[in-house]
């Protein structure tokens, strides 16, 4: 059996919910079916203090105000829906459950989000939000004239080490190489920079703290010596993984694995837009991804309009 729309949206985060605000505002029939829970990574923020016109709130209260807002346009969202299936070939592009259940339209936004690497080990689940972070935008702010780490060699986190310089009283940054990755105007940006020490060749063990993060534990992978870094808060940049899985082999992907679109936020499929983190883009925040699901729910509708005529 099954049930046709006029728009399917997978993934319901900012970037998914907003386009089902805007597809469903429009009047037409929209489906936003996410994997786990509603709202995506904003879950896991405790503060969201950067969405304008919000001063303070917390990720899970504004994704709420947002499905509340989707579903009040007459938006049908489904969480934790166990897919089996996405087809997205054919004109009419399908999505099939595990149960059989199946849901089909001309139109579909993947918003799928994406997670940041976790390191791995021990402690980095239990100090998420308690001092532990992965996004630098979001929650350097919190760590004001307190010591912190930077874990990661990339260009992403001497980059981030040093715009946390400006708020945090110590960045030590935590390498597992002798050398950095990034590129070397970054390198010597932070090299230069007073506030930021290295700590290189690092294999980290773990994080320990009572209810907040107080030490990063480090083992010198040449002489095993063991290091205690006393912070307050660490900030993991190793990498982000897209949540393109399902639709690879369907839609161009970057050696990354994000989806890749044009200026419409279209992918390589024609009917298949992409919104927010999963797709190729340089930053990932809340307001970049609804700003996405905008671009994404417009270009749909104009797409169904021209099916149409
Ligand atoms: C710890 C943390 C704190 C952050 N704090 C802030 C902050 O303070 N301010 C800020 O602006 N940004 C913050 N961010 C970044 C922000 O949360 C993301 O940029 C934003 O949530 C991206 O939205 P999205 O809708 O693109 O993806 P996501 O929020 O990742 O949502 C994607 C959704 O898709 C679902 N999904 C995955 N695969 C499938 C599939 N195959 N089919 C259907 N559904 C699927 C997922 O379950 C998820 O619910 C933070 C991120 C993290 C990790």
């Amino acid at each position: 059996m099954r049930t046709d729309y006029d728009l399917i949206v997978l993934g319901a985060g900012p970037a998914g919910l907003t386009a089902g605000i805007y597809a469903a505002r429009a009047r037409r029939s929209v489906l936003v079916l996410d994997t786990g829970t509603i709202g995506g990574q904003t879950v896991l923020s405790y503060h969201v203090a950067n969405y304008p016109g919000v001063t303070e709130t917390s990720g899970r209260a504004l994704s709420q105000a947002m499905l509340q807002q989707a579903r009040a346009f007459g938006c049908d969202v489904k969480a934790f829906a166990q897919i089996a299936e996405v087809d997205l070939s054919a004109p009419l592009k399908t999505i099939t459950l595990k149960d059989g259940t199946a849901f089909g339209a001309p139109a579909v936004i993947l918003a799928s989000g994406g997670v940041p690497r976790k390191l791995g080990v021990q402690g980095e689940d239990r100090f998420v939000g308690r001092g532990i972070s992965y996004c630098a935008t979001c929650d350097g702010d919190f760590f004001t004239d307190r010591p912190i780490a930077v874990i990661g060699g990339g260009n992403s986190a001497l980059e981030e080490a040093v715009a946390l310089s400006r708020y945090a009283s110590s960045v030590t940054i935590i390498h597992e190489f002798d050398h950095f990755q990034a590129e070397p105007w970054i390198v010597a940006e932070a090299r230069a920079n007073e506030k930021i020490s290295f700590l290189m060749n690092q294999r980290v063990l773990g994080f320990s703290g009572d209810t907040q993060l107080s030490a990063v534990s480090s083992v010198d992978k040449e002489t095993g010596f063991a290091v205690e870094t006393r912070v307050d808060g660490c900030f993991i940049f190793i990498g982000y993984v897209p949540n393109s899985g399902a639709f690879a082999h369907q839609v161009k992907l970057t050696e990354y694995g994000e989806i890749v679109t044009d200026g419409s936020l279209e992918t390589s499929l024609s009917g298949v837009f992409a919104a927010g983190d999963v797709r190729q883009k340089r930053v990932r925040q809340v307001t970049t991804a609804v700003a996405d699901g905008t671009i994404a729910a417009l270009a749909a509708l104009e797409f169904l309009s021209d099916l149409a005529a």
